[in-house]
């Protein structure tokens, strides 16, 4: 029976939702659910809303849920595949102790002798575990308590450092504060959407949607690549990597010579504008220009349109915090917003758009760079807060950060950390200058590696693999990138002896005989939940007030409302945003001649991080099987390269073999482009241990390389 021309179905999403498979055109009757889970995306920080259909104890489909806010219905490919990462091949089914199948009594065992014989050796620090935007709120949680109250370590941080990080410090610097200002629904409000660095069309897809409800406002795209994102556009702004300081700082210093600042707003509620105005004197469009590659008309028509706007909508992603100036520039972004008060109201905000479905949540729940709450270690007032909240003695809770997830890693090369615990990341594709990386999991005394996935090239390092439940079964909440928190339920139970992390945490706790005294009577998730309700009541990011219950009725439940600072208080020492001078600097390692092309990183619409979810989804799979490099025609021919040629790029640092050449404009002449997600052609083979200062987020976007043919 072909269903869609009963119901007259035309969308991929609708056949995956009526149980139709669009690989076959025909309906399988083995894909009709006989009941539907609400539940959230488990990719990417839009954070859709969506029903998973089960049929006899198996997830069989995935369609969008049409009253959830986010999405209204919609979902893009990986959203509309997810239930087949379900059983995907390859999931982890079992403890495993150095290759040997374990039970799970054993495998605990082991781990908490291993690590404790470590402490008692050479200190409690000298253990370092790295998480995951991947977790719930509830196990993010959960786990920072464990680590640093139960474990006694500081040095715990998660794979958003690799990620967000330079928004959140950005953020902290410039407000006070970690926390996304704006929602979604000022990409709809907005007069002007300036995006730099994002390419939301394959990276955040769903969002699009804002762009198409609005029509009218004018779109300017800022990016070094023609991006699908870029294509849309009404101004294409294609700058010089690395150059955003530049155009951004250009475009503050055209608004205050021409008058349009809101002085009003920039006396009442920031400081630091003499410093700043002094600073950006030289950062003419013209000198800017020099910088950018951009212009100067279009950069001086560029900060007229937005000084001009009645509401203006900044968004970035990964363009902007994958740099050594990445919380720099997020100051000079947020700059912008402050000068013309573009912030606080419909419409009006920088914002950055998160990358993991629960990136949020992990940075809300804390323990990493900041304490539960957004609390500060260096506050005696917050630290006593918490102690007061969970019993306990004020002196057990840190008084600085531990190391971030770069420095973890460094540490473990020194020696100085010898048990790590890697939880549902995958650095052995997802870190920088993998060489180091691989020395670092190679020599580690003790390796944990908790996923869903085994083997994985992480967890190949691995003395002790834990398997755990993913996505689809599992429950808690996921806050996306407009502090949304939706609900996450779970569909099925977890293949052969799987758990779910917020079980292993336990299991962990009342082994270490600290269950009692830091999740005392917790069972579920739920409780950890409420727990979270308390510690957060009266901070930023309140839950005091939202149930589960409310959430899924709701479609998600905004902390903070729709927009935050609408008062043009912000939370620092004297509640005023805090202006930057921020100076630009090129970027580390500048094209040579042995080196000659500027390689740039990223993401595919159809891919996950490192594929350890979508490279076992047939579909996503067949639509992007293998790593490409993008080379614009005027290089290629220089080098006498052809369309699908297989080239070697090549750094300082390493070699990636048989990449496929996509020869293209898309790109500039002296930049190539490749896809991070394949292990079998790494590109962070290629990339360098480059660092913000601030906010130690990797420099991914750029590194020298050079081209051949692979068989030279
Ligand atoms: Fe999932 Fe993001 Fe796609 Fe929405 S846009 S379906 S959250 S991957």
């Amino acid at each position: 029976m072909n269903l869609k021309r009963l119901v007259g179905l035309d969308t991929l999403a609708e056949q995956y939702a009526y149980g139709e498979d669009p690989e076959f055109g025909h309906v399988s009757a083995s894909r009709v659910a006989d009941r539907w889970v609400r539940t959230t995306c488990g990719y990417c920080s839009v954070g859709c809303g969506m029903l998973i259909g089960v049929r006899d104890g198996r997830a069989v489909a995935v369609r969008g849920d049409e009253h959830h806010s986010v999405n209204r219905g919609k979902l893009c490919p990986k959203g509309l595949s997810e239930h087949h990462t379900l059983d995907a091949p390859g999931r982890a089914q079992y403890p495993v102790l150095d290759g040997q199948r374990v039970t799970w009594d054993r495998a605990i065992d082991v781990m908490l002798e291993r690590i404790t014989a470590i402490q008692a050796r050479y200190g409690k620090e000298s253990f370092g575990v790295i998480s995951t935007g991947q977790l719930v709120t509830e196990e993010f949680y959960t786990l920072g308590k464990l680590v640093q109250l139960g474990f006694g370590t500081r040095h715990y941080d998660g794979n958003t450092t690799l990620c967000m990080a330079s928004a959140v410090s950005g953020y902290k610097r410039s407000f006070g504060s970690d926390g996304p200002p704006g929602s979604y629904e000022d990409m709809a409000q907005a007069d002007l959407i300036l995006l730099i660095g994002a390419n939301i069309a394959d990276n955040h897809p769903i969002l699009c949607q804002r762009l198409l409800e609005n029509p009218g406002a004018t779109l300017i795209v800022a990016d070094p690549r023609v991006t699908k994102t870029a294509m849309l556009a009404d101004i294409f702004l294609p700058l010089k990597p690395h150059s955003d300081i530049a155009l951004v700082n250009a475009m503050a210093h055209v608004l205050i010579r021409d008058g349009l600042v809101n002085i009003g707003y920039i006396e009442r509620h920031t400081t630091g504008f003499e410093e700043l105005r002094r600073h950006i004197a030289k950062y003419t469009p013209d000198y800017a220009a020099g910088i950018t590659g951009l212009a100067p008309d279009v950069i001086e028509r560029v900060a007229l349109l937005y000084g001009r706007a009645k509401a203006a909508f900044i968004g970035w992603t990964m363009g902007v915090n994958h740099s050594t100036q990445g919380a720099e520039t997020v100051n000079a972004i947020n700059n912008l917003a402050l000068l013309t008060g573009h912030i606080g109201r419909a419409g009006a905000a920088p914002f950055s758009i998160t990358g993991q479905c629960n990136a949020m949540g992990t940075r809300e729940a804390g323990f990493t760079s900041g304490l539960p709450g957004y609390r500060k270690f260096e506050s005696a007032a917050d630290r006593q807060e918490l102690a007061s909240l969970w019993g306990v003695d004020a002196s057990r809770i840190p008084v600085s950060r531990g190391l971030a997830y770069p420095d973890i890693i460094e540490a473990v090369l020194a020696k100085r950390i010898r048990a790590l615990w890697i939880i549902a990341t995958n650095p052995a594709v997802s870190f920088p200058n993998h060489g180091v990386l691989k020395q670092a999991l190679e020599t580690v005394e003790f390796l944990v590696v908790q996923d869903g996935f085994h083997p994985t090239p992480t967890s190949q390092f691995a003395h002790l693999v834990l398997p755990a439940a993913i996505w689809g079964e599992k429950e808690g909440t996921y806050t996306n990138s407009e502090r949304r928190v939706s609900k996450v339920n779970a569909a099925v139970p977890p293949p052969g002896e799987a758990r779910p992390d917020f079980d292993i945490f336990l299991q962990l706790a009342g082994r270490l005989g600290v269950q009692d005294e830091l999740f005392p009577g917790w069972q579920t998730s739920r409780d950890a939940f409420e727990e979270w309700k308390r510690v957060s009541r009266g901070r930023m990011c309140d839950y005091s007030a939202i149930t589960y219950e409310d959430i899924e009725t709701r479609g998600g439940v905004q902390w903070g409302g729709e927009r935050l600072y609408a008062d043009g208080r912000y939370p620092t020492d004297d509640g005023r945003a805090r202006l930057f001078a921020i100076e630009w600097q090129p970027f580390p390692e500048q094209p040579n001649r042995d080196y000659p092309f500027v390689l740039n990183t990223g993401r595919t619409v159809e891919h996950w991080h490192t594929r350890t979810k979508t490279g076992g989804v047939p579909i996503l799979q067949g639509m992007s099987p293998r790593a490409w490099l993008e080379m614009n025609p005027r290089d290629a021919r220089k080098l006498g390269l052809k369309p699908h040629d297989r080239v070697t790029v090549e750094s300082s640092r390493n070699r990636v073999d048989n990449v496929e050449l996509r020869v293209t404009e898309i790109i500039a002449p002296g930049h190539v482009f490749m896809p991070f997600h394949y292990v079998e052609t790494n590109s962070n083979l290629l990339t360098q241990s480059a660092y913000d200062p601030i906010s130690r987020e990797p420099n991914f976007k750029q590194c020298a390389v050079k081209v051949l043919r692979t068989d030279q």
